[in-house]
């Protein structure tokens, strides 16, 4: 009895939760029925996050009354955001209040924000402690508005020691995973909150269209669709539907806008982008993020066609506040408006350059560690030379965000919500998410998975390192002191021993950019019968990670070309947050397996794809390159790769956008687009079948494109419209519908509006290719 009612359960559940398991799974492909329609692709996850917190409170009344309130001086002071040395004294651990400067900063001069770490991660306790003295001498105050206190968490509340640690966001764009993206962004916005910090300096919505540059890692890549989609996911993690809650903080969306494509890939150099590629690639993300809810943004610390982000009245005020209706507030980034004055030369003191700044739409000036805004500020007010009106403004809406944080009636740390922090559920997401991030380039003759069995050497700068798998913003800026790191942890190295223990020999052979005994790794691997060579970057961020060549270090190459010279089947464990140049070793390569900065758990997840335990499906989100000189995006114009009649040379990337094997195969077919004729304000449906032809389960992004075939701006060769991750067994099919609404065809003209011109447009899907035209 007891076992016919487990079996009636055990059907019940089926039926009822697995929808998957209702299809007949064979592993002979033809007589499967196909599983259609039950997928949440990219629009459908897009639209249900993208929706402004509809019940979101009005504090219009309150505000109002506040600012009422207030003296010239408390306005200008909840507009000045200061570093935490300004209030503290001692370094690390040793850090300390020093209440002498917590009553200048917070009481005399009513200082509305304090931001940052002095050296590096705090423990829980600590930031209670710091919190809790802010708050109190916050409460000293005449009308007791508290400081809203804010951080990096980039990757996880990472400036706090046991946070749990996800993949940068280059790495999470490799999963084409939103829902993973959204869960990480829960995770990190609940251990922000448990350490009494309402506020996070992220996501980072600049594209990474320029590998040079130094926070290329920062970014969700090149694709505008992509980052818009993983942004918005982002946005929701965070803030979640009541940003006032114990689970959420407030985000920043970050660097509004234009940042991330110098010239020369430097950074903090300037972009020319004109205003209609600034509106098709770079505001997106941006406008969506908005859209989703967002409560603050911070702004481009370099110039966009030669004006600094700083000063930038149209972008801050024209567009953020009247186009994209952004309601929160604009925070400065680290002392840019001095720099006005001794970087960029269009103010000739601070004065003007605050005056500009505050009149282009600046709300808080992050100074951050003097009392020069503050000063100038009032001087100004009191000249006429900024309006109150424009004061009262900036006030209100960082007033709006601390009232809807909660902050007036909880300023202080809530000790409970410790026991939310570091849990080993938020470390399963994100193993899984270390997982979902690595890109299996290559894997010829099957030589992965490796067997546990075989004598493996690992070698090459990252293989013994918890730095490189999480590069900056970890426990401190340049994430470099592996003191810091946790050691319960597995390195590439670690994780490989704990599968194949004495099978493993461990030979460094070079640093980053030196050699220490190559021979000695050769001899190693002479003995061995495959290699993993684990190469790639140290950690770094903004300008101390500029560089003037992609290639990788000579070290390295050299490692792996002697290798290779063994005839030892050498697999590359690539372990970087740009593409580095590889095209001396790629072809020698039997495995390449780009880990993009997967995080504290990237080690372990490393070794389950090397050993085969876990099924890799990351994929490239931004095209490798194969020269230094040969950078180009995927959605490149056609004819730029084209081998002209002039002589105009081809480069193909070393690994184009897209690119991710797995160890099972997927099969693309019955591709329908339809109607065949769409007209205006009508939708273009897509449908495609995938099936999994190998023996294991896996999973698969699938990627729609299209093309746009003959436009009056020159049309991209192919664009990403849609994407879904989908989860298939060994022998099923599913038939994925995408539906992409016409509108979404446009592109920004010369007008700097969308326009939508009639024509022919192709649809791209796993190789498969179909058409529609549009009336
Ligand atoms: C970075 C920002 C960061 C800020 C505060 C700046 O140098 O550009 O991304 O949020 O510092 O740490």
């Amino acid at each position: 009895m007891r076992v016919c009612l487990a079996l009636l359960l055990i059907v019940l559940c089926v039926q009822s939760f697995c929808p998957v398991m209702q299809q007949t799974v064979s592993a002979t492909g033809p007589t499967v029925q196909p599983l259609v329609d039950d997928v949440e692709d990219s629009d459908a996850y897009f639209r249900k996050a993208s929706t402004r917190r509809a019940s979101r409170k009005s504090f219009s009344r309150e505000i109002s009354t506040m600012v009422g309130k207030m003296t010239l001086e408390e306005k200008v002071g909840q507009m000045t955001q200061l570093e935490i040395g300004m209030i503290t004294k001692g370094d690390g651990d040793n850090i300390q209040i020093d209440p002498e400067k917590l009553e200048k900063a917070v009481v005399k001069y009513g200082a509305g924000s304090i931001l940052n770490v002095k050296d590096q991660a705090l423990t829980v306790d600590k930031w209670h402690e710091i919190i809790k003295a802010i708050q109190e001498a916050s409460q000293r105050t005449r009308l007791k508005i508290p400081v809203i206190y804010g951080i990096d968490s980039i990757h996880g509340a990472n400036y706090i020691q046991g946070s749990t640690l996800f993949p940068q966001e280059i790495g999470m764009a490799a999963t084409w995973n939103p829902a993973l993206m959204q869960r990480g962004a829960e995770v990190a916005a609940i251990e922000t909150r448990a350490a009494g910090i309402p506020w996070t300096f992220s996501p980072v919505l600049d594209l990474g269209r320029q590998p040079l540059w130094p926070r290329f890692w920062e970014t969700f890549g090149e694709d505008p669709y992509l980052a818009t989609v993983m942004g918005v996911a982002f946005v929701r993690g965070v803030e979640g539907d009541d940003v006032s809650s114990s689970q959420h903080v407030a985000s920043s969306l970050k660097h509004y806008v234009g940042y991330s494509f110098p010239l020369t890939g430097r950074d903090r150099t300037p972009a020319w982008i004109p205003e209609n590629y600034m509106r098709e690639y770079f505001l997106p993300p941006f406008a969506a993020a908005v859209k989703a809810g967002a409560r603050t943004v911070m702004v481009n610390s370099a110039e966009v066609n030669g004006v600094p982000g700083h000063i930038n009245h149209h972008l801050l005020t024209e567009v953020l506040r009247k186009e994209l209706g952004f309601d929160g507030f604009v925070v400065s980034d680290w002392q840019d408006i001095k720099k006005l004055v001794t970087e960029w030369h269009v103010a000739a003191d601070e004065k003007e350059a605050t005056r500009l700044s505050v009149m282009a739409g600046i709300d808080m000036s992050m100074v951050p560690s003097d009392y020069s805004f503050s000063d100038l500020l009032i001087q100004l007010v009191k000249e006429n030379k900024v309006p109150m009106a424009r004061i009262d403004e900036a006030v209100s809406r960082i007033l709006l965000v601390k009232y809807e944080l909660g902050l007036f009636e909880r300023p202080g740390p809530d000790t409970s919500l410790k026991s939310a922090f570091g849990t080993s559920a938020s470390r399963a997401v994100a193993l899984d998410a270390a997982r979902e991030s690595l890109v299996l380039l290559k894997n010829e003759n099957s030589v992965l998975p490796l067997s546990k069995e075989r004598k493996i050497l690992v070698t090459g700068p990252t293989a013994d390192t918890m730095v490189s798998l999480n590069n900056g913003w970890t426990y401190t800026w340049q994430g470099d002191k592996p003191a810091l790191y946790p050691k319960d942890r597995h390195t590439v190295l670690g994780a490989i021993k704990a599968v194949a223990g004495s099978n493993v020999t461990h030979v460094p052979g070079v640093a980053f950019d030196k050699e220490i005994d190559v021979e000695a790794a050769v001899r190693a691997a002479q003995t061995s019968d495959v290699v993993v060579a684990c190469i790639g970057e140290p950690s770094y961020t903004e300008t101390p990670g500029n560089i003037t060549d992609l290639t990788l270090s000579e070290p390295q190459l050299k490692l792996v070309e002697r290798l290779q010279a063994t005839g030892k089947p050498v697999v590359l464990v690539l372990v970087e947050g740009r593409p580095r140049v590889i095209n001396r070793v790629a072809d020698g390569a039997k495995g390449i397996l780009l880990a993009l900065n997967p995080g504290n758990e990237g080690g372990t997840a490393i070794a389950d794809v090397l050993f085969g335990s876990y099924n890799p499906n990351g994929k490239l989100p931004f095209n490798y390159p194969r020269t230094p000189n040969g950078l180009i995006a995927y959605d490149h114009k056609l004819f730029e790769t084209e081998v002209t009649a002039y002589g105009n040379t081809a480069f193909s990337p070393q690994f184009p956008f897209g690119t991710g094997l797995s160890y099972t195969s997927f099969g693309y077919s019955d591709l329908k687009v339809t109607p065949e004729s769409v007209k205006v304000n009508g939708d273009v449906k897509v449908s495609v079948t995938v099936t999994n032809k190998g023996s294991r389960a896996g999973k698969e992004a699938v990627i729609v494109f299209v093309r746009d075939v003959v436009a009056s701006l020159s049309p991209p060769g192919k664009r990403v419209r849609r994407f879904a991750k989908i989860s298939l067994d060994a022998g099923q099919s599913r038939t994925l519908n995408f539906s992409i609404r016409t509108e979404e065809l446009s592109f920004i003209g010369l007008n700097n509006k969308p326009i939508l011109e009639p024509g022919d447009f192709e649809v791209m899907v796993g190789g498969l290719t179909g058409k529609f035209k549009l009336q």
